[in-house]
């Protein structure tokens, strides 16, 4: 049998940014947590009570300053009352509800703005994430991670689901520079500071770990175990991978980009520019020399090329003004200072 309390050690996480290394004595004497879970829910009445129980013996081994916050994305199944019922049995157990359904990835972030735990766990609610793995998620964690995301190694959805899921894995990998198998694993762990400084919206969920590594937080995959749905249905169509590939643009452009959008739009716009003025002075040159220009393509793909090639450099200024604006040192995570 696997042996949480010993395995897990909550005495020390390792040199991390002194303002989250909440350690468990301190935990214990100001009232502090050890453990934060976030639960973001859509419809899952059935899966709750089994949920809660065994979450509740899983961090009876790990420690007993834990609090699970059940998100409720406008569920119309009774999900609300469900956990209003587990929650008067334990006050540790703990509900935000929304008044409509606004996406997993907005039920991330206000649970996040909630977490209290030095060490904070996301899972999925509906039993296809086993809570078992909480213990190995934080002794993984206190190899010196800053998060660890859970890695669907043998998994159990629809051929659907998993083949795509493993194209976009890949790309996803490749374009951002990151070893993982399973970026979008409900099961994932976070020093209290990532969840704190990461920006969670839209439905970029899927890119935690990407966001994370940008921020400069090291990333680490365990595999873990994997369930069939047990009861309801999956809240995400084939949508999912078109508008996937959306936000990973955003997430790539964003963060190499938002500081400095002029080097984007103007390289490309300059080339551009370049090129089609070339064209057209050679055009020009023909045109002096006695050659008719009227009936070459060529030169409707140099003025196009000028055209896009201005606008891009405008826009570029423009997003620069805006950078400027909006700037400030905030941006920057701080790991420590010395003074
Ligand atoms: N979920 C949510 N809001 C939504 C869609 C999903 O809170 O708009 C929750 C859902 O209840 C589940 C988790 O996000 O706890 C993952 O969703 P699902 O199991 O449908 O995704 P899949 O496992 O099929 O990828
Ligand atoms: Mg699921």
């Amino acid at each position: 049998m696997y042996n949480a309390k010993r395995a897990v050690n909550l005495s020390r996480p390792g040199p991390i940014d002194p303002t989250t290394d909440l350690l468990s004595d301190r935990a214990s004497r100001d009232g502090a947590l050890d453990v934060s879970l976030v639960i973001p829910l859509y419809n899952e009445c059935e899966s709750l009570p089994e949920l809660a129980a065994r979450i509740t013996d899983v961090l009876a081994g790990v420690t007993e300053h834990w609090e699970a916050w059940f998100i409720d994305d406008g569920s119309d199944d009774g999900s609300a009352e469900a956990i209003e019922t587990l929650h008067r049995a334990d006050a540790r157990v703990k509900l935000i509800r929304f008044r409509r359904n606004y996406g997993k990835s907005a039920a991330l972030a206000v649970g996040f703005e909630h977490a209290q735990g030095a060490y904070v766990i996301t899972m999925d609610a509906d039993l296809q994430d086993a809570p078992e793995e909480i213990p190995h998620l934080i002794a993984k964690i206190d190899e010196g991670y800053d998060m660890v995301s859970g890695w669907k190694k043998k998994r159990y959805d629809p051929i659907s689901k998993t083949i795509p899921s493993k194209f976009f894995n890949f790309v996803t990998g490749k374009m951002s520079g990151i070893d993982l198998h399973d970026f979008n694993c409900g099961l994932k762990a976070y020093r209290r500071v990532v969840i704190k400084s990461v920006h969670v919206y839209g439905e970029m969920h899927r890119y935690i770990p990407v966001l994370a590594k940008q921020s400069g937080f090291t990333v680490a995959e365990l595999a873990v175990e994997h369930h069939p749905r047990k009861y309801g249905t999956t809240k995400f169509g084939l949508s999912r991978f078109f508008k996937g590939f959306l936000d990973l643009l955003t997430v790539m452009f964003t963060s190499r980009y938002t500081q400095r959008p002029l080097h984007v739009f103007g390289t490309i716009g300059t080339v551009m520019l370049l090129l089609g003025m070339g064209i057209n002075v050679a055009l020009t040159v023909e045109w002096i020399m006695g050659r008719p220009v009227s009936n070459r393509p060529l030169l409707f793909l140099g003025i196009l090329l000028m055209l896009v090639g201005i606008q891009l450099i405008s826009t570029g200024l423009l997003a620069e003004m805006i950078t400027k604006r909006e700037h400030t040192t905030t941006d920057y995570l701080i790991r420590d200072t010395l003074s």
